[in-house]
């Protein structure tokens, strides 16, 4: 199949985000050329694209970020999934299932180089539904097991808590803490559904709305003898308050800190570090890209947990390439109940 003559819509940056945050204007839908197929590469229908807080950091000049920032004009990008229409690449064929970054767009052309900015991975849609290779089997899931396992070394009998526990990663650490041995698991979240959810279904033994009260005060009654780890999705009050949780020798996973990107309220200082030295704890960053050599492992457990029901996948599901800033959005005001998706090919089942 020629990509001659084809156009693909995309979702551009039109402008860097103003004082107060970003807005619907900063993001413009347009339309872009395909170019020609070339030899290792693949023209992929997209099915699904990925909103995350780590997009917020990339809209801006020189903000903070995980990887590059994006360009006012240009494409945006994000991890996306979606199917084969050509190939160029020996033993892929039209039809079968890749996950790349090369989402906000219909079409993409991806790449058989590893490292590439447009490389692509195969996935087997017949052990889990594609939009579960964007969540719980793919980036998000991935951050939850590795954070907890690696940076977090979660032991059998921890009391863990995480913050933005009804979102994509927040959802997966409390399952597969369980699942992982802890004794107990108490989430944070910023609504009364969100938290219902948490102790109804998704196994969690409290749930913490830390929009109706100091995250400090729930966390006190919920973990009356404390915490052994704290996963921290949020950083400022919820770090404070879980550093004044944590027993001696303690250990605190630094995954995120999206109350940065969504707060204009001033951080609590740095001085509560003290809390830190007091009681022994370690308080350890991560970045999920570093730990590829667990990949094999956690897909094969993670894809086994599913089949048998010990784990939930929740997902909230935005329709449309034209709804994707918005989704976006909204996932950063916490509209999202587990993983925030864009379904870009309507025909293909969330
Ligand atoms: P989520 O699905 O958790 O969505 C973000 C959630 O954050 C919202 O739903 C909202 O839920 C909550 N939130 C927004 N503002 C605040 C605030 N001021 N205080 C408390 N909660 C807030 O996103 P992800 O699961 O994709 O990401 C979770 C965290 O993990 C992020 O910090 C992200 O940057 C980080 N991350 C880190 C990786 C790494 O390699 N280190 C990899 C992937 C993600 P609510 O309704 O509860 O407010």
């Amino acid at each position: 199949m020629s990509t001659a003559g084809r156009h693909t819509r995309v979702v551009t940056l039109a402008r860097r985000p103003g004082p107060g945050g970003p807005a619907p204007e900063d993001f413009t839908l347009t339309e872009r050329a395909v170019p020609e197929l070339g030899a290792g590469q693949l023209l992929v229908r997209n099915a699904f694209m990925s909103v995350d807080p780590s997009m917020r950091g990339r809209l801006e000049e020189t903000e903070k970020h995980y990887t590059t920032n994006f360009a006012v004009g240009e494409p945006l990008d994000g991890s996306a999934i979606g199917r084969v229409l050509a190939s160029r690449v020996p033993g892929i064929h039209p039809g079968a299932w890749v996950r790349h970054r090369l989402g906000w767009r219909e079409l993409a052309i991806v790449e058989a180089t590893p490292g590439s900015p447009a490389a692509f991975s195969a996935v087997d849609a017949a052990r889990a539904a594609p939009s579960a290779w964007l969540g719980i089997l793919g980036q998000t899931g991935f951050t939850a097991y590795a954070g907890l396992l690696r940076a977090g070394k979660l032991a059998r009998g921890d009391a863990v808590f995480v913050s933005a526990a009804g979102g994509a990663v927040g959802s997966a650490v409390g399952q597969l803490a369980r699942l992982l041995g802890a004794a107990s698991v108490i989430g944070s979240a910023g609504s009364v559904a969100k938290c219902h959810l948490l102790t109804t279904e998704l196994g969690f033994d409290a749930a913490v709305d830390y929009r109706a009260e100091p995250i400090a005060a729930g966390l006190g009654r919920a973990a009356p003898d404390g915490i052994d780890l704290y996963f921290d999705n949020v950083g400022g009050d919820h770090l404070v308050a879980a550093l004044h949780a944590l027993r001696v020798g303690g250990r605190v996973v630094l995954c995120g800190m999206i109350s940065q990107f969504t707060s204009t309220a001033p951080q609590p200082g740095i001085d509560h570090l003290i809390q830190a030295v007091l009681r022994r704890v370690t308080l350890r960053g991560f970045i999920i890209r570093d730990h590829e050599d667990l990949r094999t492992e956690f897909t094969d457990r993670v894809s086994g947990w599913l089949r048998t029901g010990e784990l939930v996948s929740r997902q909230t599901v935005v329709d449309g390439l034209e709804n994707a800033s918005a989704a976006f959005l909204g996932m950063l005001r916490g509209d999202n109940v587990g993983k925030m998706l864009v379904r870009v090919d309507p025909d293909v089942e969330a």
